[in-house]
């Protein structure tokens, strides 16, 4: 800067100030006191305040405590990163809360010492609903809103090496909706459906926080309990089909449907590799169920 000449130092600020008030970005510089010393024009707009209004203020004296409080903190650790930080912040805009990714930097005198943090934030809001809804879809099931077949897979992996590693009892409950086929058959595929949603949300009621269901597919699904033996996933086995012997789905063409389920419960096993191999021997239990009249619970027992 010192080997600029006036003309030339003149043509530099002009050329700053026209890229920053171009940006759709918000740019503000403060000093070390965090004191404003200079807010592009998308930062006035942003804000609804002049830029006379910023100059002088700290966040302090313009945001809400908290608020004020999380920038401070960011831009002194901004202050003793020469190459700056990448933070993600959130603004008080039109009364709600924006998200931004912020890029905070020190800005140094020709001493080499800090004199100003700059702040350069990008509007992600859009971006992160976007990417909360997206997730949303990749995560759950479109029809009943629980975890779809490739999340159950994908937590049942974490939670057998979980169990696997600090030694707790993990079982897995596997519901298959008793004949089916029929209700579709009587009442129609949107009655099944409904009564899907209605099963789904029976069991997310008894949830407990880490406990995980799934829909594997069609009328089937799955329930991981972490921390539960077999003995304690058969009393919940025993209380979801006392529930669902009360539940009724009214079906659009006005007939009352009603279902039963068969269960099959597999404690994990330090036989036992995987969840692929817990779900199976649930599986089998399962199957067991069905063959022993349906509408009942079973336990895997090892040979
Ligand atoms: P079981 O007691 O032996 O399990 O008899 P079931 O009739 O339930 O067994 P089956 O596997 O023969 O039939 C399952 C039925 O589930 C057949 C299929 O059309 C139906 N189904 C699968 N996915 C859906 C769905 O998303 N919506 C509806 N409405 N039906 C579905
Ligand atoms: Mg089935
Ligand atoms: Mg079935």
């Amino acid at each position: 800067m010192n080997d600029m000449g006036y003309q030339e130092l003149l043509a530099f600020a002009l050329i700053f100030k026209a890229i920053a008030d171009n940006s759709r970005a918000v740019i503000g510089v403060k000093d070390v006191d965090g004191r404003y010393i200079y807010v592009n024009k998308e930062y006035t707009r942003l804000f609804q305040h002049t830029y006379d209004y910023f100059i002088g203020r700290t966040d302090h004296e313009i945001f809400p405590r908290a608020i004020a409080d999380s920038y401070r903190t960011t831009d002194l650790q901004a202050q003793k990163r020469p190459e700056g930080i990448t933070v993600e912040e959130q603004a008080p805009v039109n009364g709600q809360l924006s998200d931004y990714l912020s890029i905070k930097f020190p800005i140094h005198d020709d001493a080499g010492h800090v004199y100003a943090t700059g702040v350069i934030a990008t509007d992600i809001t859009e971006l992160k609903r976007l990417q909360h809804e997206l997730r949303g879809l990749a995560e759950r099931d479109e029809l009943t809103d629980c975890y779809n077949r490739r999340m159950l897979f994908e937590i049942g992996a974490c939670e057998v090496r979980s169990a696997q590693r600090y030694d707790y009892p993990l079982s897995v409950m596997m519901f298959d909706l008793d004949l089916f086929k029929q209700i579709n058959d009587t009442h129609g595929h949107a009655a099944g459906d409904q009564v899907l949603k209605g099963f789904a949300g029976l069991i997310t009621s008894e949830l407990r926080k880490h406990d995980t269901f799934g829909r594997i597919g069609g009328e089937e699904f799955a329930l991981i309990l972490p921390h539960t033996p077999a003995e304690n996933a058969l009393m919940l086995g025993n209380r979801i089909q006392q529930q669902l012997a009360h539940c009724r789905v009214l079906a659009d063409n006005g007939a009352v449907v009603q279902v039963t389920t068969s269960i099959g419960i597999s404690q994990l096993h330090p036989e036992q590799a995987d969840f692929e191999d817990l779900l199976q021997s649930a599986d089998g239990a399962l199957y067991q169920a069905k063959v022993e009249g349906r509408n009942c619970i079973r336990m895997f027992r090892r040979p």
